[in-house]
Order: structure tokens, then C-alpha cells, then sequence
């Protein structure tokens, strides 16, 4: 039995990644954008690594915004950016 693992893009490197390693932002539609962790959220969705280099990349370049089509705050920012866990720990 064949399964095909669901690709998206990644807002940050543009790598296409299997969707089960990517963070899925959501800007929900009473605006509230975080991170949904259960794929479930209904609104608008950007697809990020989980990596802090691909979300700085993705916030820079103002991907992250152009893909959920509204702006976004540093205090925002900052919220997703601490939802996301590196897989390699540096000590
Ligand atoms: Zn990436």
C-alpha cells in the first residue's frame, strides 16, 4: 500500500518539506494568529520549519505576512518564535 506523505512549502527556506515537520501558523478569523499545533484551525495558513533560522528568514522577508495577508506585530512575532522548538541542542 502506497501513502504519500503531504508536502508543503516552507515560508522561510522554500523548501517543499512533508507537512508533519513543518509548523503550521494560522491567522484565525477573528485574527488571532498563533501557532496551531493540532492542523485543525480553521483560517488562513503559512507552513514554517521548525526552525529558528526559517522563521527569522520568514519574518524578514516579510514572507510569513504576504502568505496570511496581514501584518504582524514584533510581540506577535516573538510568541510564535518561542513556540518553536530546535531539534539539536547547542549547550
Ligand atoms: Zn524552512
Amino acid at each position: 500500500m502506497q501513502y504519500k506523505t503531504p508536502e508543503r512549502r516552507c515560508t522561510g527556506c522554500g523548501n517543499t518539506i512533508p507537512k508533519k515537520d513543518l509548523l503550521r501558523v494560522v491567522r484565525e478569523p477573528d485574527g488571532t494568529i498563533s501557532v496551531d499545533s493540532t492542523g485543525k484551525k480553521s483560517g488562513r495558513g503559512a507552513y514554517i520549519c521548525n526552525k529558528k533560522e526559517c522563521f527569522l528568514k520568514a519574518q524578514k522577508t516579510k514572507r510569513l505576512e504576504n502568505s496570511l495577508k496581514c501584518s504582524i506585530s514584533p510581540e506577535v512575532y516573538q510568541n510564535l518564535q518561542s513556540r518553536i522548538q530546535e531539534e539539536e541542542s547547542h549547550e
